[in-house]
């Protein structure tokens, strides 16, 4: 089963993604992004802030860990995983506890990525490049856009250099001269964005747990559905909890998420991309050909706040209230 999900949240004043720190001055990510320009009839090209598919992915992870140890304290999870670090069987040092490294000379490719995958569930899920000898590569199983700002409200996105002071109680600081500690003042800037973003997130459970040279399980049935769930558990985790991006802890995005829609269908497919303002009605569309033309089984999960899709009448839609309900609903449904 593949499962697509479309995510569109309004965020006032983040740091979601900063990208380099020039003095006293950190920058916030801004990428090219095309538009229709009405006036001059063609497309142009604007700067808009956005936030990384990485930087999505790695809080996508780290929730990964924390749902897979919520529902169980010993799943098997490597220690560079659970503390947060995703180094992914790079190099010999960080295959120690997962593959016996006395031996990497006599074993397959195929046996250590089955030995990987057996004791670390996060790089079963998130795959690895092992780039010594014998390479060793595996896919994510999941794929994560980057957030840019949805097309028809993206030239109202904006960001703004938002000045802080750090201040030293100078009369305070016995054996220090005055000058020397003003330097313990500091301002600085941090550039924040505003802008109502959208971004797509791709899961395709079949790969879970499948070798990647044959394609054959190499963990048990259990460990797979365990496995299964904690990858749909975590996503809807990072919606429900708005636990991604930098600088949560002083710049908590003021806003909220707008839309949530979820297809699952049996092969790969990939909704319409959220920037779109009729995303959600395109994605059921699309799913109804998928349906009627080519026997395959769907269904579409919608919480939404800005699209308005009330009039869709297909029989594998379920609109919902929540982000919660949706992830509930999947839950119920399986997969
Ligand atoms: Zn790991």
């Amino acid at each position: 089963m593949f499962l697509s999900a479309g995510v569109r949240f309004e965020a006032n004043v983040e740091a979601l993604n900063s990208v380099e720190t020039t003095g006293n001055f950190s920058k916030h990510r801004k990428v090219p992004y095309i538009i229709w320009n009405e006036e001059k009839e063609s497309y142009d090209v604007i700067y808009v802030p956005a936030m990384s598919g990485e930087s999505l992915a790695h809080a996508y992870q780290e929730l990964l860990v924390r749902e897979a140890l919520n529902l169980d304290k010993n799943a098997p999870i490597c220690d560079d995983c659970r503390r947060g670090e995703f180094f992914k069987s790079m190099n010999k040092d960080h295959l120690k506890g997962k593959v016996d490294v006395s031996k990497l000379k006599q074993i397959t490719p195929q046996e250590v990525e089955k030995s990987i995958v057996n004791n670390c569930l996060i790089e079963d899920i998130g795959g690895f490049l092992y780039a010594e000898k014998p390479p060793v590569k595996r896919t994510s199983s999941f794929q994560f856009s980057y957030a840019v700002p949805v097309k028809n409200v993206a030239l109202l996105s904006v960001t703004e250099p938002l000045l802080h002071a750090r201040h030293a109680q100078m009369r305070e600081m016995k054996g220090k001269s005055e000058r020397e500690g003003a330097a313990e003042q500091m301002i600085y800037y941090v550039e924040a964005g505003t802008a109502i973003y959208g971004f797509t997130f791709n899961l395709d459970l079949d790969s879970i747990g499948l070798s990647s040279f044959t394609g054959e399980p190499i963990i048990g049935k259990k460990d797979l559905e365990f496995r299964k769930e904690v990858a749909v558990r975590a996503f809807i985790r990072m919606i429900s909890s708005k636990q991604f991006g930098a600088k949560l802890s002083r710049f908590f995005p003021a806003g909220d998420i707008l839309g949530v829609y979820v297809s699952l269908t049996q092969h790969p497919f990939s909704v319409t991309s959220p920037i779109y303002k009729d995303a959600i009605s395109m994605t059921a569309r699309r799913l109804d050909v998928l349906k009627s033309k080519f026997n395959e089984k769907v269904s579409l999960i919608v919480y939404d706040s800005m699209e308005g899709v009330e009039g869709l009448s297909y029989d594998f839609i379920e609109v919902v209230k929540t982000p919660e309900e949706v992830g509930a609903l999947l839950i119920e449904r399986g997969f």
